[in-house]
């Protein structure tokens, strides 16, 4: 038996070289594009130095490998569409072109896949902001290029009107009422084609716009977390998923609400490598290649914490003082504020504290 593949993966940061842990445990070859070739991938895998959206160098990975896979959705989908072989690109480009443009995304979700999403409008330009109810909050996006809260403005006043009608008249936009939420999840679904597995609801605690920590299971109702799971599969499903997706979701009340959808493994599931049976990067792997995917176990509730930049020599002290923490560093060589250096991931049962309490 030879079933060992050579996977391909857009993108070298911490996501692909995750990616790249699991498929070589498997048995795999990876090879990695990246601009820079000192990039986390370069650790594990061959590196083809280029630009995301060289068209030669997607040449160049596609005739190399068997499969293809991206860890990050602002992959060049025409560029893509160009230089794949039929079946190459399990995920496919549709998804990509879905999640890269608000407007698609958001449409998909409420009239395709039939999940609840705050009520929104696609805005072009600031005449589309004239007469708004200010009884009422919104944030307005750009329909692209926005992340981590960039490119958004919160409208809750004539003055914030005037701010946002610059964003509108600047870029497409999408206008969402303001979720007052009571909590920010997120599920990781992952997918071969035709069948479907599916991660405990995390817990997404933000600093700054930036993922600061998960805890997992997210302390609300079993009933709500089974919705949650439940929305997550009817995307899944929706877009015969290869791979790994994360629903980025709001609870509120008794609702819940999709806020957006990544199609590759996420920030919010990295606790899943020591605290399931099962990591998002492992059922990834196998989706994208068409394998049976397991049932998922959490063999403990745990809490992930994201080191930045600023965080390095904490996190140092803190993983000398719990050597019961998992620590991840992904190799960067330049420790900048707010760039994502590693991860620490604690089972409960090890953490002094838990929840709230426990940070940095
Ligand atoms: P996004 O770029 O859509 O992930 O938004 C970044 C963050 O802004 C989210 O994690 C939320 O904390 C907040 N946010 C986004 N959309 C809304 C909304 N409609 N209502 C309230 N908060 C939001």
């Amino acid at each position: 038996m030879n079933s060992s593949k050579t996977i391909g993966i857009i993108g070298g940061g911490q996501l692909g070289q995750m990616m790249a842990i699991s498929a070589i445990y498997m048995g795999h070859k990876v090879i990695s594009l990246d601009p820079a070739a000192d990039c986390p991938a370069s650790k594990v895998s061959e590196v083809i130095v280029a630009p995301y959206h060289d068209v030669e160098a997607l040449r160049q990975l596609a005739e190399r490998c068997d499969v293809l896979t991206y860890e990050f959705e602002n992959v060049d989908a025409d560029a893509l569409d160009a230089v794949i072989k039929e079946g190459q690109l399990p995920q496919g480009t549709d998804l990509l072109r879905i999640s890269q443009n608000r407007i698609f995304e958001k449409d998909f979700l409420a009239k395709k896949a039939g999940v609840a999403v705050a009520p929104y409008k696609v805005v072009t330009s600031s005449l589309d902001l004239e007469h708004l109810d200010l009884s009422k909050r919104y944030v307005l996006k750009t329909a692209t290029g926005g992340y981590d809260g960039h490119g958004q403005v919160v409208i809750q006043s004539a003055t914030s009107v005037l701010q946002a009608s610059k964003l509108a008249n600047s870029a497409e936009c999408v206008l969402e009422e303001f979720v007052t939420f009571d909590m920010e999840i997120s599920v990781l679904v992952s997918g071969n084609g035709s069948a479907f597995t599916v991660f405990p609801v995390q817990e997404n605690i933000h600093r700054n716009n930036i993922l600061s920590k998960t805890i997992v299971p997210a302390r609300i109702s079993d009933e709500l977390s089974q919705k949650a799971q439940a929305m997550a599969l009817q995307i899944a499903e929706k877009l015969d998923l290869s791979g790994t997706l994360c629903v980025e979701m709001f609870v509120a009340g008794n609702d819940i609400l999709v806020n957006e959808i990544a199609p590759r493994p996420h920030n919010s599931g990295h606790y899943s490598i020591e605290a399931c049976n099962f990591s998002q990067f492992d059922t990834h792997i196998l989706g994208v290649l068409g394998l049976p995917l397991p049932p998922i176990k959490l063999h403990a509730p745990a809490v992930m914490l994201n080191i930045l930049g600023q965080h390095m020599e904490k996190a140092q002290t803190f993983v000398q003082e719990n050597p019961s923490a998992h620590l991840h560093l992904y190799g960067k060589l330049e420790a900048k504020h707010n760039r994502k250096m590693g991860h620490v991931t604690l089972f409960a049962d090890d953490a002094a504290e838990f929840g709230e309490g426990m940070d940095w």
